[in-house]
């Protein structure tokens, strides 16, 4: 029997797996910088949660969640995105109680969506998200921008762009909404099956359809800007000034309309321009969700968030040929000759790490040349040699694999002269 991961899933291999936790540390420190706070949901949900606000007529709905009966007999979905799950807590937590307006909240963790398989696009993969949630201001929509460009940014990526568009407001949606409708009616046979059902329950949907997007319709399709109401359009106005004011550039995208049927207003992707990217080039999404609390029963309270999955963000890297900087793994290697040197390592071994010394030993019993050999793997700042006279004698042999200098120390003074060449 041959066991393999599973189909859309990857181990990350301990060679990979510190890239992950250098972005996390980037992920905190840029949280922090702008009063993130992280939480932490379940990793599945009520499938009801999704159902309500993720849209049954979303790829999410239609095919991609992992649902399942429990053996109380109720349906449970692995969450296949973060913004439902954080404003289902911040409901059943009455967080809209909470003094400061908005809650800043972020969260990383896998999602899971039953998708075709390919570079970029996995069965389970890690998402980072943040939600602003209790304030209607635009310059929050911009906050929430500019945090995701500036993780970007601190990743050491270049070859990014802002893709930005407006939904509008629910009566700007609707007039949108009935001219679409206009729009495909008479050639709706041309399209597939899910275009067919979208027209009745949510023509914009068609607009984000992976199978008809290059239908000429498509391209001349009644573009929802041009059916913003004044609201809508000071609000969008309102958010570009404030891009503006920071900095920031964007291209205009009047046919973003995003994978979620919870947005209105502000919808953006932030894409990978990069040469070396394959052919899914959206790196984060985010929007507007304002109804969104009220939908999971809570009261009003207008959202802004985004998504973006830490593979993309790595392979965007790769692409750039952008790498972290990988640090030495070690400060002491400990090398022993025989079985009483093994016992004195050992115990230096454990004095060392409560000194907060990073420290690792040979326990194959191999020759001293092997043990060499490893304390070079793990890139050991410092090899220290016990064999038979350093037993007898109290003492080490300090080696500094840096300039290649060699002492004797003595056992009293070991931790104290490791500190110093570490410095
Ligand atoms: P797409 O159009 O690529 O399917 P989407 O609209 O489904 O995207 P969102 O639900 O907005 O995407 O998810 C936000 C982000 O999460 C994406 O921009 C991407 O970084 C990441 N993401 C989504 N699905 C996957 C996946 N299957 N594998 C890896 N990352 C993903
Ligand atoms: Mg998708």
């Amino acid at each position: 029997m041959n066991f393999k991961v599973p189909r859309g899933t990857q181990d990350i291999l301990p060679s990979e797996s510190w890239k992950w936790q250098q972005v996390e540390s980037i992920i905190r420190e840029v949280c922090d910088m702008y009063r993130y706070k992280e939480i932490r949901t379940p990793i599945f949900e009520q499938t009801e949660v999704f159902l309500r606000t993720v849209g049954d007529t979303t790829d999410i709905v239609t095919k991609e969640m992992y649902t399942f009966t429990d053996r109380g007999n109720r349906s449970m979905t692995l969450r296949p995105e973060g913004t439902a799950p954080v404003v289902r807590s911040f409901v059943e937590n009455k967080m809209f109680g909470y003094p400061d307006q908005p809650v800043k909240l972020y969260y990383q963790g896998p999602m899971f969506r039953y998708e075709r398989q390919q570079a970029g696009r996995y069965r389970q993969f890690v998402q980072f998200g943040v939600e602003a949630i209790g304030s209607a201001d635009p310059a929050i929509d911009v906050e929430v921008i500019s945090l995701a460009m500036e993780v970007y940014k601190r990743a050491g990526l270049k070859d990014i762009k802002l893709v930005l568009n407006s939904l509008g407001d629910i009566e700007s949606r609707n007039a949108h909404k009935n001219a679409l409708v206009a729009h495909f009616t008479p050639s709706i046979g041309e399209f597939c099956k899910d275009c067919q059902s979208r027209l009745e329950k949510n023509p914009l949907r068609i607009l984000d359809c992976k199978v008809d997007h290059k239908n000429p319709l498509m391209a001349t399709a009644p573009s929802l800007t041009d059916y913003l109401n004044e609201e809508s359009k000071t609000y969008f106005d309102q958010v570009k000034s404030y891009l503006d004011d920071v900095g920031i550039g964007y291209e205009l995208d009047p046919n973003l309309v995003r994978g979620l049927d919870y947005y209105n207003h502000t919808a953006f992707e932030i894409m990978s321009t990069s040469d070396g990217f394959g052919a899914i080039t959206t790196l984060c999404g985010g929007g507007r969700y304002n109804g969104l609390a009220e939908e999971l029963g809570g009261p009003a309270a207008p959202g802004i968030g985004f998504g973006m999955s830490i593979e993309r963000l790595l392979l965007a890297m790769d692409a750039e040929g952008k790498s972290f900087k990988q640090e030495s793994e070690l400060d002491v290697y400990i090398v022993t000759l025989d079985t009483p040197a093994h016992r004195k390592g050992f115990k230096l071994l454990n004095e060392f790490r409560s000194a907060g010394i990073r420290a690792d030993m040979d326990y194959m019993d191999r020759k001293m040349k092997a043990q060499m050999k490893s304390a070079d793997r793990f890139n050991a700042k410092l090899v220290i040699v016990i064999g038979e006279d350093e037993v007898n004698g109290n003492v080490v042999q300090l080696k500094n694999m840096g300039d290649g200098s060699q002492e004797q120390v003595s056992d009293e003074n070991i931790i104290e002269t490791i500190k110093e060449q570490l410095k």
